[in-house]
């Protein structure tokens, strides 16, 4: 395409191959980029009802995941686990975890929050927490996750990418009737002002009550900041609606146009949210 004469390039066409990581052009063909075209992406609609409620596809691959990257990714090396992760969903099997591409605008605001107690909600695999704690060396990062099998497979991937040392994933809801926040507090000194980044990637329809849950134990210093995943796809409306309501009151936000992970046909949007206090 890029050698055609100037005279017979039409527009640009939207689904043109793109290389992700040069250095790895096995993850170059754009087919793969085109999730419909993917059994394993086929596969996780099929199993949505499975997904929505238990947090697993349902056919294994995230077990499947923390075997692949304990063998292929070097130990100790946290790029080389969230290089392993990604080839693993460009070229194994497709997973919902924030991705290369979004990734990017969480590694930003983690950069920009100099962050040294991280809440994450919505663990899956650990891949976002361990961007998170790549891009911050030296925060806590305590990460919740509802599904105990999830949690184990995070944990053995952050055990063997050498930060299982400061993320700790608890097995919990924040709407659970206080038991998470109770550890939150009591086992990992949460406290006033103590929180400085949240990254929310779970269940789509409780962001909101779960950021006005975290918001009323004070736990968030003023500036921290909130990223919200899948604003777009599949959507967070109401938590999206809270936000503009209240910007420039309680909160900052600013919307970053993207594509949902690992393809480029399905539109999606990061939130990242400064605090601005209490008014
Ligand atoms: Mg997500």
């Amino acid at each position: 395409m890029c050698g055609a004469p100037a005279s017979l390039s039409g527009p640009k066409v939207a689904l043109q191959p793109r290389f992700r990581d040069k250095g790895d052009r096995s993850m170059a063909s754009s087919w793969r980029n085109v999730p419909f075209f993917r059994w394993s992406f086929l596969r996780l609609l099929f199993g949505m009802k499975h997904l929505t409620t238990e947090w697993q596809v349902g056919d294994g691959r995230e077990a499947r995941l923390a075997e692949y990257v304990v063998a292929r990714a070097k130990r100790g090396d946290v790029q080389d686990a969230i290089r392993t992760i990604d080839d693993y969903a460009y070229n194994k099997s497709f997973l919902i975890n924030v991705g290369d591409e979004k990734g990017k605008i969480l590694d930003a605001a983690v950069v920009q929050a100099k962050p040294a107690r991280v809440l994450e909600v919505g663990t899956y695999c650990g891949y976002s927490a361990l961007r998170m704690a790549a891009a911050a060396p030296s925060a806590k990062i305590v990460s919740i996750e509802f599904n105990p099998a999830n949690a184990d497979i995070a944990r053995r991937i952050h055990e063997h990418a050498g930060v299982g040392g400061r993320v700790n994933v608890v097995v919990g809801t924040l709407g659970d009737g206080g038991k998470t926040i109770d550890a939150l507090r009591t086992a990992y000194g949460f406290g006033d002002a103590s929180v400085d980044l949240v990254f929310l990637d779970h269940a789509k329809e409780v962001y909101l009550s779960d950021l006005k849950l975290i918001m009323d134990q004070g736990w968030l210093r003023r500036g921290a900041l909130v990223v919200a995943d899948n604003i777009k796809f599949p959507g967070a409306p109401d938590y999206r609606a809270y936000m503009a309501e209240n910007e420039g009151k309680r909160w900052r936000s600013t919307e970053h146009q993207t594509v949902a992970e690992y393809q480029t046909v399905i539109k999606d949007i990061v939130l990242v949210s400064e605090y601005l206090g209490k008014s």
